[in-house]
């Protein structure tokens, strides 16, 4: 279909699709990203954004460790060298551990230059909090440039993108995330919800925590897993390899 566009000379349809390309989830133009397994899996991940937060991580890791279930934090650098003491409780918890840059800029209006300044700085916060940096990055509002996941994979990051939104920074209520998971999940996703949010530290996602209780409950009764995305990201590669030999 983009084929036929440009042989159309529908310009304007390739720089919209272009566009959109910079922020949706599931474009692949600007680099290979991890979205999910292959629909039907029986594995689903949980991600969190825009944390460390108080006392909403804290909630957050009450109720995964009641269902025994790791998620997977995609950390705000500048939260971390706020907060160091929330990340080594993840860490130390075993949940993954993950860059979403320093102070949280969206990447498609950002210098290669300031890219790499802001990922780099989130993976020093990291290594200040416990003691290593992260191999895994998702960028804010999933804005990127061509250029940004090539600056991530030089710093040695693998970025890491979604098939599911909550919706959470609505803050709509318990309901509305989860009926919105409810009709998105296909089997394999990565679900994106917020422990934090961007602006300041101590954002009320005491929804999204209420809400995860629930998707936990409903998904496990229905035969999923829950596993992290560095988990998610092995199981793809084996699959890559097996299908090359
Ligand atoms: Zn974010």
């Amino acid at each position: 279909m983009i084929a036929g566009c440009i042989l159309g000379g529908a310009a304007g349809a390739v720089a919209v699709v272009a566009g959109y390309q910079t922020m949706s989830p599931k474009g692949q133009w600007y680099g290979r990203s991890l979205v999910g397994l292959p629909g039907g899996s029986l594995k689903l991940a949980l991600t969190f954004d825009d944390g460390p937060n108080d006392p909403h991580t804290l909630r957050l890791l009450e109720v995964l460790a009641r269902h025994g279930v790791q998620a997977s934090f995609f950390l705000i650098g500048r939260y971390v060298a706020q907060r160091p003491d929330i990340v080594r409780e993840l860490a130390h918890l075993g949940h993954v551990v993950g860059n979403h840059t320093f102070s949280h800029p969206n990447l498609i209006f950002a210098s290669a230059r300031r890219t790499r300044m802001e990922l780099e700085h989130c993976q020093q916060a990291l290594a200040d909090a416990v003691g290593r940096g992260s191999w895994l990055f998702r960028p804010p509002y999933g804005g990127r440039r061509p250029g940004t996941f090539g600056i991530a994979r030089q710093l040695g990051l693998e970025p890491v993108m979604w098939s599911v939104t909550g919706g959470d920074w609505k803050e709509k209520g318990e309901d509305y995330i989860t009926q919105k998971v409810y009709g998105q999940v296909r089997g394999g996703d990565v679900i994106l919800l917020h422990d934090g949010g961007p602006e300041a530290f101590g954002a009320d996602r005491s929804q999204t925590v209420a809400a995860t209780d629930r998707l936990i409950a409903r998904y496990k009764s229905q035969g999923y897993e829950f596993v992290t995305v560095e988990q998610m990201m092995l199981e793809r590669e084996g699959r890559r390899a097996a299908s090359l030999c």
